[in-house]
């Protein structure tokens, strides 16, 4: 069973261990350097993204998790956690940090408040039917999406709300909080695929 972490510094981290848990990963929190070395793959929760980059920075959290990403380690970011894997913030707060890893620009809270929070049913063709029926919470948007990053889902009107590039997978929504699990399928697809990668590699040493 693949060992999975979700970032447990701020946000909605219950939901994700449950969703996880559900198909049958190994699901850890993650807070610390150490803990972040024993994971295969993680997730970014949703939250606020600005207070989730502070703590990452004031529990020596950034660098480690910017080197898993550099070294492929499968991350999927919902919401917060979408704007942490961003390369580039359209409306950062003031010395908002993120991670990087994810070749596009977000706008946070491109769709407005709270208040103007909403749920539709998206089509997303890597996952097939039934479409995802997702829950956009202070939404961030993907306004620009670099050459090598895929877009996976597409509101009516053609903007951008959930991506990969390689190992990397993002959503302006909230799977977790609609039942949706086929996001998290996904990643522990891939997280499977590196830990049998990477035991080839130890095999052949
Ligand atoms: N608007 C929040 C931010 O900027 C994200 C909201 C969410 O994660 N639901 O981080």
């Amino acid at each position: 069973t693949p060992r999975v972490g979700v970032l447990a510094l701020q946000g909605d981290v219950r939901e994700h261990v449950r969703v996880l848990a559900d198909l049958g990963a190994d699901v850890v929190t993650v807070r610390r350097p150490d803990e972040l070395a024993e994971v295969d793959g993680l997730v970014i929760p949703g939250g606020e993204s600005s207070v989730i980059d502070k703590l990452a920075r004031a529990f020596g959290m950034q660098d480690p998790l910017r080197a898993a990403i550099a070294d492929g380690m499968p991350v999927y970011g919902t919401c917060a956690g979408l704007i942490l894997l961003a390369a580039r913030i359209a409306d950062g707060a003031p010395g908002q940090q993120t991670l990087g890893g994810l070749d596009v620009t977000v706008r946070r809270n491109a769709f407005g408040s709270q208040v103007d929070s909403f749920e539709v049913d998206l089509e997303v063709e890597a996952l097939g039917a039934p479409p995802v029926h997702a829950a956009f919470i202070r939404a961030p948007l993907v306004e620009e999406v670099g050459p090598g990053v895929e877009a996976l889902a597409t509101l009516d009107d053609g903007r951008v709300v959930a991506v990969r590039q390689g190992a990397l997978l993002g959503t302006s929504f909230h799977p977790e909080v609609t039942g949706e699990q086929r996001f998290h399928a996904l990643l522990l697809d891939l997280v499977r695929e590196r830990v049998r990668r990477a035991g080839r590699r130890d095999a052949a040493r």
